[in-house]
């Protein structure tokens, strides 16, 4: 079995820049080159600035190559939460950020002819209990009264027209979402960021940051660079060394496995329309069907543990969902760092000078994009009213690092889950 992404192999070049030494001077120092960052380094580069990008491993090392490639309309927070945690006019604007997202998305990968295989072919939320079903009928209430987005429900009667399951009680389809190849998507980025002017310096990492005149010190295992401006762009990643953000991120392990090819007829029918599906457990399973291999990632544990684990306890769980599977061969899998923060909401703006954007809690693959977008905006000091600027970033007493309260958390939520069903 393969333990890294299967989306690598569906490259036909390395994912890899050019090699590039550390400069001494520049004006925008980004951490980190997965989506964040690359499309940060682009709008900011377009517009004229220096931009360097230090990467401790490789572009896309992080999440962006590891998940499950869908592009979900929404957030984190169901419609429901959001609209009673931040009331009416605020709620519907964060909402409608994340479809302005997925269509920002679409517009640049084709004004920049990136192929990685972006489709529209719909979000499909599976219930697990009849409970949650009903649960999904006030939701598409909310979506159509409240935030003008139109939802399907789909009765338990009829789901087998979408999924070859008897697992679910029925589903809500949202037809803005998609999904695509995710290794192919950030290739793209770092192609226009390089054709835009970034310098991507890879196999860095920056260990250290100092304030140096109005500007800062960056030391890296390379050396020093001296910059106008840093934007951290680590999320699931971040380093303790930034103090202040490493406190107010989570990062979560989420698993992926990835079948063998299935015969043509076999993938055809576990998921029929092509939908990017995720279900209503606590401890959800998200998939989709990708040049014939079912992708089937949840969260294996809340404590950090190896691929080869994680597959042993995913395969059970997938066998569940599809038992026509039980034959099959698990070719791929693989963990990657979710970036979860404690109010469940994606942040961005200043901290001590530094830019920063994060905490797309498991929605970052259009809504990194969209935030990279905007924090160029803001680096580039251009007037912005986008709503998720500096909202209040929380933490909670003892938490610097080690997120020592995800076992008694992820506990809760299995328990919840038990109770559900
Ligand atoms: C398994 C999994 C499945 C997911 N599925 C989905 C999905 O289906 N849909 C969805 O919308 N979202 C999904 N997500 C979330 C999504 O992938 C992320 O929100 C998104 O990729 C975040 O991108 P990013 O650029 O902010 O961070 P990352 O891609 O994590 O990049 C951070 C980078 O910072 C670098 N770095 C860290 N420290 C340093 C340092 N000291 N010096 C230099 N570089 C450093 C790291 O090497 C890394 O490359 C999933 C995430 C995971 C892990």
């Amino acid at each position: 079995m393969k333990t890294y992404s299967c989306w690598l192999d569906t490259l036909e070049n390395s994912l890899s820049a050019p090699k590039t030494e550390l400069p001494e001077q520049t004006d925008l120092t980004i951490i980190g080159a997965g989506i964040t960052g690359l499309t940060t380094g682009i709008f900011t580069a377009k517009a004229g600035v220096n931009v360097t990008i230090i990467e401790k491993n490789q572009v896309g090392y992080g999440a962006s190559t590891r998940n499950g490639g869908q592009t979900l309309a929404g957030l984190k927070l169901s419609p429901g939460a959001l609209l009673k945690q931040y009331g009416k006019e605020k709620a519907v604007t964060f909402y409608r950020e994340t479809l302005k997202a997925i269509d920002g998305l679409e517009q640049f990968l084709k004004e920049h002819n990136i192929d990685c295989d972006f489709n529209r072919a719909g979000g499909l939320w599976a219930a697990c209990t009849p409970g949650h079903y009903q649960g999904f009928a006030s939701a598409q209430t909310l979506l159509k009264d409240v935030y003008q987005h139109e939802t399907h429900l789909i009765p338990p009667q009829n789901l087998r027209e979408e999924l070859g399951t008897n697992y679910y009680h029925g589903g809500l389809l949202d037809p803005l979402s998609g999904g695509l190849n995710p290794a192919r998507y950030v290739q793209g980025l770092m192609g226009v960021a390089l054709e835009s002017g970034v310098k991507i310096v890879e196999k860095t990492e920056v260990v250290g940051v100092s304030r140096q005149g109005t500007g800062f010190a960056v030391d890296t295992s390379q050396g020093r660079i001296v910059t106008n401006k840093i934007a951290v762009a680590t999320n699931g990643y971040t380093p303790d060394f930034l103090r202040a953000i490493r406190r107010r991120i989570i990062p979560i392990g989420s698993y992926i496995i990835a079948t063998e090819q299935l015969d043509e007829s076999t993938a055809k029918e576990l998921i029929i329309n092509n939908r990017l599906v995720f279900d209503s457990k606590k401890y959800l399973h998200y998939f989709r069907v990708y040049d014939r291999r079912l992708i089937f990632g949840g969260r294996a544990s809340y404590v950090e543990i190896d691929p080869i684990l994680s597959a042993k306890r995913m395969i059970p769980q997938m066998h569940a969902i599809f038992p026509q599977l039980q034959k099959v061969k698990i070719e791929y899998s693989w963990v990657g760092y979710v970036g979860f923060t404690f109010d469940q909401m994606p942040h961005l703006g200043q901290m001590g000078d530094i830019y920063y954007s994060m905490g797309y809690c498991g929605h970052g693959v259009a809504n990194a994009f969209h935030f990279g977008r905007n924090l160029a905006d803001l680096i580039l000091e251009k007037p912005t009213d986008f709503p998720f600027l500096n909202l209040k970033t929380p933490t909670i007493p003892l938490y610097y690092n080690y997120p020592w309260f995800l076992p008694i958390a992820g506990a809760w939520y299995k328990l919840k889950d038990f109770l559900a069903h």
